[in-house]
């Protein structure tokens, strides 16, 4: 059987799947292949975000805090609780649940906008003809007048800690253990080892963080991670930098995780172990030798800022081309290819995409670092507000963390907001919105604010970089 489509999407993962609903939407007929399936054996759509990624994984923290908050933070509020206990079995029920109904409401998506599923796996062949393998083995092929390519990524394995799903554990076995583990081993402190460390140390494991590098969150605004890595330490996460794991060795179900560090080799013992050191690019069998599409040195479909291949109505999107492996960032781009498809002149501002990491306190940064900054010899202003002087942080007992807003001596404009603290993500997408206008901090300065918000702080943020916050005493401005 043979089919032909104008847009063909491989993949249905956040960059995909809003790929595909965006060119239905625009009146190209889409179809979408996905080879995802369920414990059931059913087709599940959207992709490691969905089924394996951000929502389950925010699912277990928003459960694990709550916990956490009952047990500690309940009593000054006047509240006593006793007989408090965590049923583990429940909060995965709830995240499963919620997985289910969000891939399922995809599902429901594709056919409100006329997207035809094709569950199997695809692989692009020469002149933009895709043939998908069904899980029986049958296959079709179906030509396209544009092939989006949005096939994600998987976790990065190292030889000193081979993932065997059961003692030694890659991201999705840690949204997946049915009992919280005594001790608990994390090789990797980005964001998958904070995460997913922070909600199983909130449940009561010991939890010990190897990071191969000297500097902590080497990507995030120093000034933020040095608090954040000052806060982790006093919730009991055991983070040791400059650790380099040699090898892992099992003995009566549990894990020895070989290690050394400038003060020479050392083993630790764990009940499990999560290998949580970044993720690559899913481009094996994706790619037909013939089919023009070419890969980068880090095995990335390599692509221009519109995410065009070498190939011409062949784009790829997401995970799999450069840039941050970010669900939001994916979407963006899915967008921008379906619209250019059709006609439009959609462009991505890739320097406005923001980041947030969902620990307590969340961190939520967009733009530049002071560091960035200061290497790139900018001349730049900065202005920082603390929650503890926020009113509206007071009053929810969250007073930990701070809005930092770096600007442009010269033109005023923000070119970086770093915030660590209650609701950090919205208060840095304020950030982000404001510098996708080009705003600068005086026209943060000029904005009226609600009162008592936790957005106040980005308000006073903005007012200090020109040393006029009102509720903190200002420091004499940087870069004047
Ligand atoms: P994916 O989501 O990986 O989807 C790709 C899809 O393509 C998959 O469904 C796959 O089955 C399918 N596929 C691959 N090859 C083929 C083929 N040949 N044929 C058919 N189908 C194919 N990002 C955030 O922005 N915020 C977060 O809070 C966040 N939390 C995360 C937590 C965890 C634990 C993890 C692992 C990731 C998290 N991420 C988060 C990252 C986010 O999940 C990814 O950036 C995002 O899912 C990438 O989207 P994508 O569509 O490019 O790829
Ligand atoms: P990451 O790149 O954030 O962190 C990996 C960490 O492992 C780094 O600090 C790295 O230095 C360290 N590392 C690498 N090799 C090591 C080794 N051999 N020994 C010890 N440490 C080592 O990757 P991740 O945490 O695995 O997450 C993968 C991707 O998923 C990220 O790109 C991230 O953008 C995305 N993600 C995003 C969110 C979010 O947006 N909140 C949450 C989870 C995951």
């Amino acid at each position: 059987m043979s089919n032909s489509y104008d847009v063909v999407v491989i993949g249905a993962g956040p960059a995909g799947y809003v790929a595909a609903i965006r060119a239905a939407q625009l009146g190209l007929s889409t179809a979408c292949i996905e080879k995802w399936v369920d414990q059931a054996g059913k087709t599940s759509l959207g992709g490691t975000c969905l089924n394996v990624g951000c929502i389950p994984s925010k699912a277990l923290l928003d459960s694990s805090q709550k916990y956490l908050e009952t047990r500690n933070d309940l009593a000054i509020h006047g509240i006593k609780v006793e007989g408090i206990a965590f049923d583990v079995s429940a909060m995965l029920d709830r995240k499963n649940k919620i997985v289910s109904q969000l891939t399922g409401g995809i599902s429901g998506l594709f056919k409100a906008n006329g997207v035809t599923l094709l569950p199997g796996t695809g692989m692009l062949k020469a002149g933009k003809k895709v043939v998908i393998t069904s899980a029986d083995g049958s296959s079709e092929e179906v030509s396209a007048g544009n092939v989006i390519i949005a096939a994600g990524s998987v976790p990065v394995d190292i030889p000193s800690a081979p993932v065997d799903g059961d003692l030694i554990i890659d991201s999705t076995g840690a949204l997946e253990l049915t009992e919280v583990p005594p001790r608990l081993g994390v090789i990797g402190a980005g964001v998958i080892g904070l995460e997913l460390g922070s909600v199983w140390n909130r449940l009561g494991a010991e939890v010990v963080v190897l990071e191969a590098l000297e500097e902590f969150l080497p990507a995030v605004d120093q000034q933020i991670a040095k608090d954040a890595a000052k806060t982790f330490k006093k919730q009991g996460l055991d983070i040791r930098l400059g650790t380099r794991v040699t090898g892992t060795e099992k003995s009566d179900g549990k894990v020895i995780v070989t290690y050394s560090n400038r003060d020479g080799e050392h083993q630790e013992t764990f009940d499990k172990l999560v290998v949580a050191v970044g993720r690559k690019p899913q481009s094996s069998d994706l790619l037909a030798a013939d089919c023009g599409v070419n890969l980068d040195e880090r095995g990335f479909i390599f692509v221009n800022d519109f995410c065009e291949t070498e190939v011409a109505g062949v784009y790829a999107v997401g995970d799999v081309v450069r840039g941050p492996m970010l669900a939001h960032k994916g979407s963006e781009e899915g967008v921008m290819v379906a619209e250019r498809i059709a006609g439009k002149k959609a462009q991505l501002n890739y320097e406005c995409i923001p980041s947030v990491v969902y620990t307590h306190p969340e961190i939520a940064w967009v733009g530049n670092t002071e560091q960035e900054l200061k290497s790139d010899g900018v001349n730049y202003k900065s202005g920082v507000f603390p929650f503890a002087a926020s009113g509206r942080a007071m009053a929810a007992n969250d007073t930990g963390g701070m809005v930092k807003i770096l600007a442009d001596v010269e033109t005023d404009r923000i070119l970086g907001c770093h915030v660590i603290g209650p609701s950090a993500a919205d208060l840095a997408q304020q950030a982000v919105i404001a510098m996708e206008f080009g705003a600068s901090t005086e026209d943060l300065a000029l904005t009226v604010f609600g009162h008592p918000t936790l957005s106040e702080a980005v308000h006073e943020a903005a007012l200090a970089v020109d040393g006029h916050a009102i509720h903190i005493a200002n420091r004499k401005p940087r870069g004047k």
